[in-house]
């Protein structure tokens, strides 16, 4: 029998999660403040959500005046703010068309349906089968957890959603040999975040387009946690000079409000007539004035430029931290402002040791310890951050 709690145990949250004691109740930029009026540097954002800080005024006004306004219409209506999020997409973009979910998972749920739409529009149903890699994570439902295959998320949840073949992270060979008649897609993180902040190399996902091509296969990115800014383009694979052909978004689109985005080219997304999908509160105006507003921000000249510079100036200093403390970091990895460190120590263990020094970082698999600030970080807070992060790791070596 597995692991089970005991009914007198049950807490009134389900315990799916281990949950600090911490109580938050208020943010302002890269800080958020404990119930106790402690001060902590976020280097989490809320797992990559917050890219303009907490409590950014210009969103927060956006949000109020559209609470204001109007809710919801459902989808059975377009409206302005929906029209303009999606046609601002499209401009920036690969993408031909758009459908707005309410989190990242739904997000690349649709992007899922798109692809096995297509095949079956084209007159190839037999083609449903999407390649996914080792180490990607993209969410919690039951098609989700099946093409990650992490035993600790599809432990129990069987039987598993048919279709995901899965291959070692960043091998060429190996993604070629799982192509068979059935496939459809192949499907990845160009910056791999839950997974452990790997890099893909711009080469590889240019051989995946290469190849996708060679096969008629479709390219799927999620670029749900690497998206938005946070390599120092707006998104990761434009650092590949390629482009996918569906893409799934979230996260930092509404900065904390809830919205993901399913984007598609318009050969990709030709079967997703009327009535093939939906969402009641997909692209509510709520969430679109938010993610209008968070567009406004991001695209000013400059805004993403200075993040370029803000990662560049947390990479130097991740590998220069990594060097002085080879006791407790074998080294750095990442891309821009979404950087990792590899640790000695159990990765969570200095998370925690961190967090008591009021730094928020976060783990992720292969041992290592995260950081994902806001795109509007300063110089100083990075160098607030490492000084922590020396102090904490001069003590865990010494222990
Ligand atoms: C967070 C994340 C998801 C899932 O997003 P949710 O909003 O939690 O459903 C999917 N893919 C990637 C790459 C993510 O980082």
């Amino acid at each position: 029998m597995a692991e089970a709690i005991k009914p007198e145990d049950m807490p009134v949250l389900m315990p799916v999660y281990n949950r600090s004691d911490i109580y938050f109740e208020r943010g302002e930029g890269v800080y958020m403040f404990d119930d106790k009026g402690e001060r902590y540097l976020d280097f989490m954002g809320g797992i990559a959500v917050t890219g303009l800080g907490h409590a950014h005024p210009y969103i927060v006004q956006a949000l109020k005046d559209q609470a204001e306004k109007l809710w919801i219409t459902s989808n059975v209506f377009k409206t302005h703010g929906g029209d303009k999020l999606a046609q601002r997409l499209v401009d920036l973009t690969f993408a031909d068309t758009v459908f707005f979910q309410n989190s990242g998972v739904e997000a690349w749920e649709c992007g899922i349906k798109v692809i096995r739409k297509y095949f079956s529009t084209i007159g190839q149903p037999q083609r449903y089968r999407v390649i996914s890699f080792q180490g990607c994570f993209h969410g919690r439902t039951l098609a989700a957890i099946a093409a990650a295959k992490t035993e600790k998320m599809v432990g129990g949840f069987g039987p598993m959603t048919e279709g995901f073949d899965q291959v070692a992270w960043g091998n060429l060979n190996e993604v070629r040999n799982a192509i068979t008649a059935e496939t459809a897609a192949i499907m990845i993180e160009p910056v791999v975040g839950e997974g452990g902040m790997k890099a893909a190399d711009p080469q590889f996902l240019r051989d995946l387009r290469t190849t996708c091509d060679e096969f008629g296969l479709l390219l799927y990115f999620d670029e749900i946690q690497c998206g938005m800014g946070r390599t120092g383009k707006l998104f990761a694979h434009e650092w590949a000079g390629v482009t996918p052909d569906v893409m799934c978004i979230a996260k930092a689109l509404g900065n904390g409000f809830p919205i993901g985005a399913c984007l598609a080219t318009a050969k990709a997304a030709q079967g997703m007539v009327p009535g093939t999908h939906g969402s009641t509160y997909g692209g509510n105006p709520l969430a679109t004035a938010v993610g209008n507003a968070v567009l406004d921000v991001m695209t000013k000249p400059g805004f993403i430029d200075q993040a370029k510079r803000m990662g560049d100036y947390l990479e130097r200093k991740m590998v220069e931290v990594a060097k002085r403390h080879p006791k407790v970091f074998i080294g750095n990895r990442g891309k821009g402002l979404m950087q990792g460190l590899i640790c000695v120590p159990l990765n969570l263990d200095v998370v925690k040791a961190l967090r008591e020094e009021k730094l928020l970082g976060l783990g992720a698999g292969d041992n290592v310890v995260r950081f994902l600030p806001p795109l509007i970080v300063t110089e100083a807070q990075i160098d607030d951050a490492v000084a922590i992060i020396d102090r904490v790791a001069t003590k865990l070596a010494g222990a």
